[in-house]
């Protein structure tokens, strides 16, 4: 292929570039009766262009019409000028209008709801572009880590006959003449995956009618999942803390820029990368929470949003918290030996007030009691004989767990909803574009 003469505004800049041909969009525009400054943006950056009436006068006029979002294609100097929003300047001798943009709907100071109907539009918006270089830098840096450690890529189906995560948050779905769900998890699937293949991943669109609206919670949002035959509990939570640390470091190397323009605490971001993480019981959990918080949590309740935000604050890392009470727990998390209350799972609670990025435990071996749970929750046991096969056939040890990728996403951008860490963020109320 023929290189382009066009360039990327960061590669002019990298490449120290002279004379620059650029092309992008108008991120601002202003006029004076001597210069037209116009802010032009890319992929990469954005960068400050000037045209002299003195210099010339047809290219002046002709810039003196361009719109917001008016893409364009230019060519001229590029000179350092500290009084440039960026630091450079580019001088531009010649300039080729693509299109004038309509007046754009989105200006300065607009309602939330305003930029989420604009959706499709606010992608440009620099806060969007940033948290879309981080979320691609997230997501590389899960398939990065579970290859790098031998783990093979598994893919279940999206379509499954069953509920996995409690049938309340579930998407019925037509079927030709039959009733399917859309997927809450990989899990079940994975179990049956890892007699073949040992470690495997995924990460995956996941669906879940969460009625509650919380800053939290996407009807739609892709989940990173891992199961290994073998693993125990304690094994899968140091996985998980090395997974966590990694994206972090990932994202300190190479999205700096993107951090400042969302102004994340960079500080705190490198304590996180290379921070110790504790595992503390779900019961001594409640100890804080109850003696040194004076809150008033019993035993055997789930922890609220408030009461993990105050453990992954009194650690301020993220923090494990291991054997939840059983009886709330879905029917394949195992009852611990020593105490049966005390399921084999866990949580990873981010701190700032993310709260949990990531559930998991080892997976029960045990298919009575497994039936007997599925029944209590009025579910029937019948649909799930392929899965309990699993336990028939040279059943072993084995743990998993998932990851929000918009949790993560959300908790490194610092983002206050988590509508904002996906491209097209679906929820009950959020249906378009
Ligand atoms: P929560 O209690 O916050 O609803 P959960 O216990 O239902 O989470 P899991 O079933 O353990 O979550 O799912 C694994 C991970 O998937 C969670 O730790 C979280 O990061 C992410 N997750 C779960 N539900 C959602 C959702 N509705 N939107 C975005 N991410 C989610
Ligand atoms: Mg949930």
């Amino acid at each position: 292929m023929k290189e382009s003469k066009y360039t990327t505004i960061d590669e002019a800049l990298k490449k120290d570039l002279t004379q620059v041909y650029l092309r992008g969009w108008v991120f601002r525009q202003r006029a004076s009766n001597k210069f037209v400054f116009i802010v032009l943006r890319d992929e990469s950056d954005i960068i400050q262009c000037v045209i002299s009436k003195s210099k010339n006068a047809e290219l002046f006029e002709k810039a003196e019409k361009l719109t917001i979002e008016s893409s364009i294609k230019i060519s001229g100097e590029l000179k350092e000028d500290e009084r440039a929003p960026t630091g450079f300047e580019v001088s531009v001798s010649d300039m080729e209008i693509i299109q004038i943009a309509e007046p754009f709907p989105i200006t300065e100071h607009q309602s939330p709801e305003l930029l989420y109907d604009n959706r499709h539009l606010w992608l440009r918006s620099r806060k969007l572009n940033a948290v879309l270089k981080i979320r691609h830098t997230v997501v590389g840096a899960i398939h990065e880590f579970f290859r790098s450690l031998g783990y093979y890529e598994f893919d279940a189906p999206i379509f499954q006959p069953s509920q996995s995560e409690g049938g309340s948050t579930l998407f019925e779905v037509k079927y030709f003449e039959d009733i399917m769900y859309l997927s809450q998890t990989w899990q079940l699937y994975a179990e049956a995956g890892i007699f073949s293949l040992g470690k495997i991943y995924n990460m995956g669109p996941t669906f879940r009618a969460e009625k509650s609206k919380t800053s939290r919670h996407l009807a739609e949002f892709w989940m990173a999942e891992m199961e290994a035959a073998w693993m125990t509990l304690d094994e899968l939570t140091e996985v998980a803390k090395d997974e966590i640390r990694f994206i972090v470091q990932e994202v300190l190397k190479h999205n700096k820029k993107e951090l400042e323009i969302l102004e994340r605490d960079i500080k705190l971001l490198e304590h996180y990368a290379k921070a110790e993480y504790p595992t503390i019981k779900y019961a001594e959990a409640l100890d804080i929470l109850n003696n040194k918080y004076q809150m008033d949590v019993p035993w055997g309740k789930d922890l609220r949003t408030m009461e993990e935000a105050k453990i992954a604050e009194h650690f301020k890392v993220p923090v494990v918290v291991t054997h939840y009470p059983t009886e709330i727990m879905g029917f394949y998390k195992p009852p611990s030996e020593d105490n049966p209350k005390e399921a084999l799972c866990f949580d990873m609670l981010a701190p700032e007030g993310y709260c949990e990025i990531i559930g998991g435990s080892e997976r029960s071996l045990l298919v009575d009691d497994m039936k007997k749970r599925l029944k209590a929750e009025g579910e029937n046991p019948e649909i799930y004989d392929w899965y309990f096969a699993l336990r028939r056939y040279g059943s072993v040890p084995h743990s998993g767990y998932g990851l929000g990728v918009e949790r993560v996403v959300q908790w490194m951008c610092g983002l206050d909803n988590i509508k904002d860490a996906i491209a097209f963020p679906r929820t009950m109320l959020r249906k378009a574009p």
